[in-house]
């Protein structure tokens, strides 16, 4: 797509690139004190959770591995679904491992609490959950997020990983659509309600 058209569906920037790459540097900071040599397996979330997990990766300062898995909720759509299915599974056993599950985003919440009761069913040593994103407004389960980037408005969001309808993913900041791009009525908080570094 033209970039004229990409400038035409975003509202604003809600997170600069620059913000991202610092949150990431500090939710490091603290899971490299939580993992210490563990050699957590991160599990990424495909696709919105690619740049999420290969930043996140490399900022670490201990050893890591990485898997991925596929699992729908969304359609092309914005509204979750609950529905969830597993698309690609992990190539790794999980026996003793310490799990990261990596996201972009927790909306409703109902994704991660399927998923994460899905892996603890195969026998790992501990599974928790990062999430770049989280939506307070929305959520409906109450899974346990222990890293979380910067809580956002309820609007919808693209960028770094994150699609409407495939696009956008590799735009370097987080941003909200225009509505019209979506054609939503849009159901949404303020949007000079700015996104701010999660306290959890
Ligand atoms: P949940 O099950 O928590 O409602 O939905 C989680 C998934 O929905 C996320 O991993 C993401 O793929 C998608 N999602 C939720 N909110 C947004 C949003 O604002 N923008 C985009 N692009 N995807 C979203
Ligand atoms: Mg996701
Ligand atoms: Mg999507």
């Amino acid at each position: 797509m033209r970039a004229e058209d990409i400038a035409n569906d975003i509202r604003e920037v809600l997170l600069p690139e620059e913000r991202i790459r610092q949150r990431i540097a500090e939710l490091a900071r603290e899971i490299e004190q939580d993992y210490g040599d563990d050699e957590p397996l991160l599990v990424g979330v495909l696709k919105g959770a690619v740049m999420v997990v290969s930043d996140l990766a490399r900022e670490l300062r201990i050893p890591v591995t990485m898997d991925w898995m596929a699992v729908s909720s969304y359609g092309s759509g914005t509204e979750s679904t609950g529905v969830v299915r597993i698309l690609k599974d992990l190539d790794t056993d999980l026996s003793g491992r310490r799990v990261l599950i990596v996201e972009d985003i927790i909306d409703s919440g109902l994704t991660l609490s399927w998923l994460k009761a899905n892996l603890e069913s195969r026998g790992p040593a501990s599974v928790e959950i990062c999430a770049l994103l989280r939506k307070p407004e929305r959520l409906v389960s109450d899974v346990p997020v222990r890293y979380v980037g910067f809580d956002v408005p309820n609007e919808f969001v693209i960028g770094y990983g994150l699609d409407y309808d495939e696009k956008y993913r590799h735009l370097r900041d987080i941003a909200v659509m225009q509505p019209h791009a979506y054609g939503a009525s849009c159901h949404c908080g303020s949007a000079d309600d700015a996104a701010t570094p999660a306290t959890h």
